[in-house]
């Protein structure tokens, strides 16, 4: 009896040091694939996406990736060096997405335009994954501007919908490609020091940025709903990506894949934000329910990081 009571008492303290492990859930999307740095040549390209895929499946985060295709031709012709970057994600069982063919703005094109660029996107994704027997299912608005009146949100939507895509929408907005852009510039000045200052200072934001979020969806929910960061396939996530997500499981987060993120009921909210700004998800429902429910403390990127990136303002 007093074995069974015993079993009893370790089951019932694994279920809760299990629950409390994993109270939280996010899915990590990755944007510009295969690679946005000013590294663009082949070698540091397959360097930045090594490092990076090897930490992801190190960390066992079933990541999603967003492809412009421009990049994968060289003067017109399409260039198999860089689609086997593309074919290394896959190998490392991670999705692919769309993220339009030369990361076109909405809000500068037609909307004619900007559906062409969508399917001009997809060819060779779409070919790597019915190879692996897989189909292309999401779609990422670049600079997550999603159009500026509603017409076009319900036309583009229409659109998407007729062609198998889901919108991926983006929970966990932060700065990391102003980050990158100041640990590229000061790579090639050969600035080390910065690199590593920028490096330093780059993990914690994301952490306050994290802390941020979970308190906006807390205020709008009174709950975490299953979150959705964005990343780009860029070098200091090819430094740092490790480190990100050990803040992340330190935090309590699980890692899921974003098929498993929209499930959540939050995400069959609406989205009628039409300004110019990319913004949060988390912030269009906030700023649908009032002004009011939007955390005014957002955290801001470092003035140093903002001048090493040569960028006046977030
Ligand atoms: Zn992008």
């Amino acid at each position: 009896m007093k074995v069974v009571f015993t079993i009893l008492l370790i089951s019932l303290w694994c279920v809760f040091a299990g629950a409390q492990e994993q109270r939280r859930s996010i899915a990590v999307t990755i944007d510009d694939l295969p690679v946005v740095s000013t590294r663009r040549d082949l070698k540091n390209r397959r360097e930045i996406t090594k490092k990076l895929l090897a930490h992801i499946s190190k960390a066992k985060v079933p990541a999603i990736g967003f492809v412009n295709e421009n990049k994968l031709y060289k003067n017109g012709q399409r260039d198999e060096s860089q689609v086997d970057l593309l074919r290394s994600w896959l190998a490392a069982n991670l999705e692919l997405g769309n993220h339009t063919f030369s990361h076109l703005s909405l809000h500068d094109n037609s909307l004619e335009k900007y559906q062409a660029d969508i399917l001009q996107g997809e060819i060779i994704t779409k070919e790597l994954l019915k190879a692996k027997n897989l189909k292309m299912r999401y779609f990422r608005h670049p600079y997550l501007w999603t159009g500026l009146d509603l017409d076009t949100k319900l036309q583009l939507g229409n659109f998407l919908t007729t062609h198998d895509y889901t919108i991926a929408p983006v929970t966990i907005d932060n700065s990391d490609w102003i980050f990158a852009s100041a640990y590229d510039k000061a790579f090639d000045k050969n600035d080390k020091k910065l690199m590593k200052r920028i490096g330093a200072a780059y993990v914690p934001y994301l952490e306050a940025k994290m802390d941020y979020w979970e308190r906006q969806s807390n205020k709008l929910f009174d709950r975490e709903i299953k979150q959705i960061l964005l990343l780009h396939a860029n070098f200091i996530n090819s430094d740092y990506f490790d480190d990100i997500a050990a803040m992340l499981k330190k935090r309590s987060y699980k890692f899921i894949t974003l098929e498993e993120a929209l499930k959540d009921e939050a995400y069959r909210l609406p989205d009628t934000f039409v300004k110019r700004n990319g913004i949060s998800w988390l912030h269009r429902w906030a700023l649908a329910k009032g002004r009011e429910t939007v955390l005014s403390d957002e955290p801001k990127t470092p003035e140093f990081v903002l001048k090493a990136a040569g960028i006046d303002s977030e």
